[in-house]
């Protein structure tokens, strides 16, 4: 059987390969249609070249660019011709560039012309023999050469576990890893979502994620891809722009943060939300407050679901009812649904064994969609590994009776105070519920006394003053002594990265100096 990704993607391209496949909207506001004959025709002039620079399989293609269709081609290229695709944030500065390159040693590096100058020399450090440029408006070395070549290439055969991708981490806790993704370990998620999530004839998806990220680039652009689907695809989030959108679209994507940006436009209603059939949140926790107000609003239900670079999707609030759960209200807010087809998932505690439902405990995983290991990092990939080839993925959650399961935090922000275990979600959620909250953050910061202890972080609604010692009083009657943070800080925002997560490691760094 073959297994090279783009060869299933190919196979749901629609019959008629004239119909338009993409709508791009760019940063300026300009706006062009791209059918799926230029898709597969592009990539394919890009697959040759790649081609025809004769590397060994297994090669490694690094890539910062700007989001844009041609940079969508350029992955699709990649896959064909069956190198390892490794996306870069463009926000990642020269150090942080260095240390990818010098990690990765690709054959290959395309760049936005901006950087040529700097990646080239990094690049060339590390071995690469090619570095081409690539500009959001598609100018650049790439597609110069690429035009050159022929428009059909026939994908380069794989086996299912040939590398397809390696995708670093968010760096939400540490160092980004690289996850090494097979073709099997997309595909089979890539099938599994296309069907949990109910795909069909006539959606069309709004794209505004960027693609450097398993969200971005896998779930939504497999899942329409995989779907035949026209894509609305958005260079940069704008949620005018989406809301423009919304009446010709059936299914949106997105992190916490573009939910919240939403419903800060007068302009999202029910009315122009009515032609969609699907809003998906990942990537991040959506709060409960979120959830609710976009029910309220748009009379949607958000379907949140839980993933990471090491396995994309894991679980999934369900699409539609079925047996086992008919009768009950589907979506639960504040979980993250079921683990889905193929996937299995338990909670175990410090010990490793297995923890009844609604016992807080580590998540483990095992399934066709585990990556094969972290890139260059066999002892790390060994510790991730339990003996009987679990995935440990490093969050701390539970699964009630009906099999809900619900994320409470990352094992690296457990907070150990005095000897108990402080879940910093539990104590979030008590604090949101508090009149004129916006949001928090509780993060450990060591302690002479407890070893550790909790710090809130605090962001007000708009045009409200908080008091910080108000806020911990009103939570003692909410929860045990040894939860309250010891302290409690009303900030204006929440430092995030480019996926909407909240960066603690950089708020205990930050707390860290200013207690020294
Ligand atoms: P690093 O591994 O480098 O510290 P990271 O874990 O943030 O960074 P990603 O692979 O991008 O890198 O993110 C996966 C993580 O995002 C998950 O392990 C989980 O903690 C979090 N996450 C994803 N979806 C959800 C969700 N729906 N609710 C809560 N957390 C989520
Ligand atoms: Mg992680």
């Amino acid at each position: 059987m073959e297994h090279n990704l783009y060869t299933h993607l190919r196979a749901a391209f629609p019959a008629d390969l004239d119909q338009l496949a993409v709508e791009a909207w760019s940063a300026d506001g300009s706006c062009r249609g791209y059918s799926w004959r230029e898709l597969d025709e592009g990539s394919a002039r890009i697959a040759r070249l790649l081609g025809s620079l004769e590397l060994p399989a297994g090669s490694r293609l690094a890539v910062q660019v700007e989001k844009s269709v041609e940079s969508m081609l350029l992955y699709l290229a990649a896959l064909r011709a069956g190198l390892v695709y490794l996306p870069l944030n463009m926000a990642y500065q020269p150090q942080e560039m260095a240390y990818f390159i010098g990690d990765a040693e690709p054959a290959v590096v395309v760049c936005s012309p901006d950087n040529f100058g700097w990646i080239s020399k990094l690049a060339f450090k590390a071995g690469s023999a090619h570095v081409f440029t690539l500009a959001e408006d598609g100018s650049g070395s790439l597609l110069e050469r690429a035009v050159h070549f022929e428009a059909v290439q026939q994908p380069v055969p794989c086996a299912a576990d040939d590398l397809a991708a390696i995708l670093y981490t968010s760096g939400t806790t540490g160092r980004s890893k690289g996850a090494m993704l097979s073709h099997r370990n997309l595909l089979s998620n890539a099938r599994v979502l296309k069907d949990y999530w109910g795909w069909q004839p006539g959606d069309t998806l709004i794209h505004a994620l960027p693609i450097f990220h398993a969200h971005g680039l896998f779930v939504a652009l497999h899942g329409a891809l995989l779907n035949g689907s026209p894509m609305l695809w958005l260079a940069r989030f704008d949620p005018r722009l989406v809301i423009q959108l919304l009446p010709r679209a059936t299914v949106f994507m997105g992190v916490p943060t573009l939910y919240t940006r939403l419903l800060a436009e007068p302009g999202l209603t029910r009315e122009v939300a009515s032609h969609m059939r699907l809003f998906i949140s990942g990537s991040a926790p959506l709060l409960i407050d979120t959830f609710q107000a976009w029910q309220q609003r748009t009379g949607h239900t958000i379907l949140e679901r839980y993933g990471m670079s090491e396995t994309v999707m894991l679980t999934s609030n369900p699409y539609r009812a079925d047996e086992r759960h008919a009768g009950q209200s589907q979506r639960r807010g504040g979980t993250v649904g079921f683990p889905l087809p193929g996937v299995e998932l338990r909670i175990v505690g410090d010990d490793g064994a297995l923890l009844a439902a609604g016992e807080i405990g580590a998540i483990q995983v095992r399934g066709p969609n585990v990556f094969a290991g972290y890139w260059r990092m066999p002892e790390k990939t060994r510790q991730e590994f339990t003996a009987d080839g679990w995935f440990r993925t490093g969050d701390v959650g539970q699964q009630d009776e009906q099999g809900y399961v619900t994320i409470v935090g990352r094992s690296k922000d457990l907070i150990i105070s005095g000897g108990y275990n402080v879940y910093p979600a539990e104590v979030e959620g008590c604090l949101n519920e508090l009149p004129g909250v916006q949001e928090s953050a509780v993060v450990g910061v060591p302690d002479p006394d407890f070893g550790e202890v909790g710090v809130a972080l605090v962001v007000p609604r708009a045009g409200v003053t908080l008091d910080p010692a108000q806020l911990l009083a009103s939570l003692r009657s909410r929860l045990a002594n040894y939860k309250i943070p010891k302290r409690c800080r009303v900030v204006a925002e929440l430092p995030r990265n480019a996926m909407g997560k909240v960066q603690k490691q950089l708020l205990r760094e930050q707390l860290q100096a200013l207690s020294a």
